[in-house]
């Protein structure tokens, strides 16, 4: 059954980028918008445009009641909701599918799974993706935290079942001090998430980000398109990301996809999502999987020459994938540059007014971003305002595009973070690929001192 209209549960510069894929196929767009949100691009350009509530996020964008009968008022046969917000939200993609609207996403157990940590990871061990050695699953006293923290070697890591966003995360470099760490793990994981259930990994030193994107038909066909690095963050937020990985050899992508697309094969899998995992000496170690479209997206488009947002609306449609794995292809480099509204030295948030906009262009350079001159950043969401993509034919080639790019683009009236991406591309260890996920905040500390 094909679709027809779509209703875009998200803002910003997602909702735009599902908004053009639609039209490319066909397809007519409804936004739903707060009223903070009446003057955006993606409000502008879609069909129809519904407003769903105030300001918070809580009152509109999540707000489900409001989002079906948005869709039901104006007679959408499917619901995108992007990423953040509802997306991995498991009762939330039930309700669209017991009103029989099309949820472009994948099945609700699976979200419901790989949402739980200690359930994702048992569930990727069995389906034969490498763990960080670690607790079997939860721990429940000190006793046995001790005894598997002996068996793996410290320093350990604890870490709570219903983490996010690198919360109730505590590392324990040494057993004398595992008690008192492990119930202020306990503790922060309770206020943050309500629950206090913990479990216990090997802390990796000095790992890279390495994650891989996949497609299911969730009728057990499966492929990979390849990985992202995205070791470049500051606070568990990436701020720059790259395909290929500059570690991988072609023979290591081949191999680990494929443990990856498998997987998804085994569980029949439907849609997009993304595996991701620290690397570290060559080896791969299992943290967590994502069940929507990541904001790095582009870059595997870059380089595979696939549309993703086309490829999951597809397959919510009942259409196979649009190609097997042979017909992947990788060809060159891509980069990705989050450009937030902050301040690119001290991080603080930068809401307000527009005054100027000139977005990069040339060959094989993207912008995905709703900015426009004369537009008001509203202070109440995410502050990533654009990402810049940037393609070239070799990794050295692609890194001096970028540099072209970061000169051209402009915006005035609010501070952002091109400036960092601009002195982030002189460096060395940035130049040769040789990073880690701690290398951004040590880069910073010393920037500062
Ligand atoms: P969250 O969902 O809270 O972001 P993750 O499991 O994705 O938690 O981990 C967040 C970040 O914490 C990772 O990107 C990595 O930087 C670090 N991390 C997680 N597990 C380990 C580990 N076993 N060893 C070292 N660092 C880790």
């Amino acid at each position: 059954m094909s679709i027809k209209r779509i209703l875009i549960a998200n803002r910003g510069e997602i909702a735009l980028r599902i908004h053009r894929a639609a039209h490319e196929m066909g397809i007519e767009t409804v936004a739903v918008h707060s009223t903070a949100d009446a003057d955006a691009m993606h409000v502008r350009l879609a069909d129809h445009a519904i407003c769903i509530g105030p300001p918070p996020a809580a009152d509109s964008y999540l707000n489900h009641a409001a989002i079906i009968s948005a869709a039901e008022i104006s007679g959408c046969d499917a619901i995108h909701p992007g990423y953040g917000f509802l997306s991995e939200n498991e009762k939330f993609a039930e309700i669209v599918e017991a009103h029989e609207i099309k949820w472009i996403g994948p099945k609700p157990e699976h979200i419901r799974t790989m949402g739980d940590k200690v359930a994702a990871k048992k569930t990727a061990g069995a389906l034969g993706l490498p763990l960080v050695p670690g607790s079997a699953g939860a721990v429940s006293d000190l006793d046995e935290a001790k005894a598997v923290s002996a068996e793996i070697g410290y320093p350990v890591l604890v870490k709570a079942a219903s983490g996010g966003g690198g919360r109730g995360m505590k590392v324990v470099p040494e057993e004398s001090q595992l008690e008192s760490l492990m119930s202020q793990a306990k503790s922060e994981a309770k206020s943050a998430f309500g629950d206090d259930t913990v479990y216990i990994e090997k802390y990796l030193g000095n790992p890279r980000h390495i994650e891989f994107q996949v497609f299911g038909d969730g009728e057990g066909n499966a492929i990979h398109l390849g990985e992202r690095d995205c070791s470049l963050q500051r606070r568990h937020q990436k701020v720059l990301e790259e395909a290929p990985s500059p570690v991988l050899s072609p023979e290591e992508r081949d191999r680990m996809g494929e443990v990856c697309a498998q997987a998804m094969r085994d569980m029949a899998y439907r849609g997009a999502g993304t595996i991701e995992f620290l690397w570290e000496n060559g080896e791969f170690y299992f943290i967590e999987m994502n069940t929507r479209l990541q904001v790095e997206h582009p870059v595997t488009e870059m380089i595979t020459g696939l549309d993703l947002v086309r490829e999951q609306i597809r397959i919510a449609a009942g259409k196979p994938l649009s190609l097997t794995q042979d017909e992947v292809t990788f060809t060159g480099h891509a980069i990705e540059c989050r450009i937030n509204a902050e301040d690119p030295f001290t991080f603080a948030p930068s809401p307000g007014k527009v005054t100027a906009y000139h977005p990069a262009g040339g060959m094989h350079v993207r912008v995905d971003s709703g900015l426009y001159a004369g537009y008001s950043i509203p202070p109440h969401y995410d502050s990533m305002i654009a990402k810049l993509i940037v393609y070239g034919r070799s990794r050295d080639k692609c890194i001096m595009r970028l540099r072209r790019a970061l000169e051209e683009m402009v915006i005035e009236g609010v501070k952002h973070s091109i400036p960092l991406h601009q002195e982030l591309i002189k460096q060395d260890d940035v130049l040769s690929g040789d990073y880690s996920i701690k290398w951004l905040e040590e880069w910073l500390k010393e920037r500062e001192a």
